[in-house]
């Protein structure tokens, strides 16, 4: 093949001043676009309407339950432990009062991989529920700081009409009310934050402890609460159409059978307005679906999208869109469901929604990842202990003819209480003894201890001998050891 470098018919290269810089955009095409931008690239800002209807209503029962654990769950203790932990500083976890430490790799490991595979499953079969449902961002943004603007500026209209207003006493007074409630609670937010982190016991004591003392711990109280005003005073759904991951990774998890909220274009194309010298009948005579183009799906999403595009990666699945289509379907008096939680085979095929085969498959895998977890994790001993030859030691003959072996113990105590630890010797029999005072392990810290074995001759073999030993607390038994016993390799000794 000639290299094109070097072929003297090649064509020269367009001078830069004439090739074309970009595409003119289609402001018509919704891909063009972003729906919170205008034509000069600035934010265009977003006053959805107040959503009502059967889903809202649910939403708010589930963000209520939500928001109890979130604000509670650094207080609630399960055998002393906090509910949930994540010390990242100290690398210590607490899962469901658990302590996890850096030696749980395993544990660590699988819960990594559910979480992972529970996103793609969960995904492929159920969408976004957990963005409309139970994501954080979506709970607080729509269902806390929406609603107290609501309560404070009105609907959208009324915000609408504030915004464009001049700075009177009475929208200043507004602004300031609403700021101010918007500071406190991203103040409570991020305390919350906070103790999840380091735990609600280390809170509360650098706000009641000497401030000098805890600059560091006040300075991020400070950072979070102001980070979460941003987030929910301004930066708002861009939260997750820029930052967020998963709405991005939504292309590659779902398919045509993945539920997502959806519009019946089917049903509602071609869509126009309802006149009134038209009847139902005569509509669908003249070719027109169900869609009356009255734009109150798009009026209250909460980014600013319109679904009749189709899935589209800012839609969050908070199902305003679908009360708000519901509730007009309900006036016009057409059936429910134009938009919908369906699949996009369910709409091309007419079905409602059911629970198919594939559907059980997932949840079933799910349901098995889930309890393996729960497996690993309630099975999971409260020590890690582990019992090593002593460095250098080599085996002794007692002057009764019975070897001896030293080894050094090792207990990391993964409970928040003091663990008394005794060891005994289950195979092949002999005598156990742990060298010095009474082995306990401090909570959450490492005990270690000298250990000697003794064997009689008959019960070693040469070389090496497998020991299993017991591990003991107040009678329990915590887990099982293996090492080995060196003894002379002659037999004749
Ligand atoms: S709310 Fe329903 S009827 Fe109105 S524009 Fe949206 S899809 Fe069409
Ligand atoms: S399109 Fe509907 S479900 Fe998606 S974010 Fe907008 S209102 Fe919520």
């Amino acid at each position: 093949m000639p290299n094109p470098e070097l072929d003297p018919k090649r064509a020269e290269p367009e001078p830069a001043e004439s090739r074309p810089v970009a595409q003119p955009i289609d402001w018509g095409d919704f891909r063009d676009h972003l729906a919170t931008a205008d034509r000069e690239g600035h934010r265009k800002w977003l006053f959805p309407k107040q959503p009502s209807g059967s889903f809202y209503r649910g939403r708010t029962l589930v963000s209520w339950a939500l928001l109890i654990i979130l604000f509670t769950g650094p207080f609630i203790r399960i055998r002393g432990n906090p509910l949930l932990m994540l010390n990242i500083v100290e690398r210590k976890f607490i899962i469901l009062g658990q302590i996890f430490w850096p030696q749980d790799m395993i544990i660590s490991a699988v819960t990594i991989l559910v979480f992972l595979t529970g996103i793609i499953v969960f995904t492929a079969a159920f969408g976004r529920l957990w963005c409309g449902w139970v994501c954080p961002q979506t709970v607080l943004m729509e269902m806390v700081f929406r609603k107290i603007e609501y309560l404070i500026e009105g609907d959208s209209f009324a915000q609408r009409a504030l915004a464009k207003a001049p700075w009177t006493s009475k929208k200043m007074l507004k602004r300031a009310l609403k700021h101010g409630v918007f500071l406190a609670l991203s103040f409570l937010v991020g305390n919350t934050l906070l103790a999840y982190i380091i735990g609600s016991g280390q809170l509360f004591h650098i706000v009641t402890d000497n401030p000098a003392r805890h600059l560091h711990g006040l300075g991020f109280m400070v950072l979070f609460a102001l980070l979460f005003y941003a987030i929910f005073a301004r930066f708002r759904e861009q939260a997750c159409t820029f930052i967020c991951p998963y709405g991005r990774l939504q292309s590659t998890l779902l398919d045509e059978n993945s539920i997502v909220v959806a519009y019946d274009f089917k049903r509602g194309e071609k869509r126009g307005p309802l006149r009134n010298s038209q009847t139902l009948e005569q509509r669908k005579a003249g070719g027109t679906g169900d869609c009356i183009e009255c734009r109150q799906c798009v009026t209250v999403c909460p980014t600013g999208i319109d679904i009749r595009n189709g899935t589209q990666m800012e839609c969050v699945h908070c199902t305003a869109c679908i009360d708000a289509c519901d509730s007009i379907m309900d006036k016009v008096g057409q059936r429910r469901g134009l938009i919908r939680y369906a699949s996009l085979n369910g709409i091309e095929r007419g079905e409602t929604l059911r629970f198919t085969p594939r559907l059980a498959g997932y949840c079933v895998v799910l349901a098995a990842l889930v309890a393996f977890w729960g497996f690993l994790v309630f099975t999971r001993s409260d020590v890690s202990t582990t019992l090593l030859r002593a460095p250098g030691a080599l085996f002794q003959q007692m002057p009764d003819g019975h070897f001896s072996n030293l080894y050094t113990i090792k207990v990391v105590n993964k409970t928040s209480r003091a663990m008394p630890i005794s060891l005994k010797l289950e195979s092949p029999a002999g005598d156990l003894q742990v060298m010095g005072a009474n082995l306990v392990a401090p909570p959450e810290q490492l005990a270690q201890a000298s250990v000697l074995i003794e064997l009689d001759r008959s019960r070693m073999l040469p070389g090496k001998t497998q020991l299993r030993v017991g591990v003991y607390s107040q009678g329990r038994k915590l887990e099982t050891l293996k090492t080995v016993f060196i003894g002379p390799r002659d037999d004749t000794k």
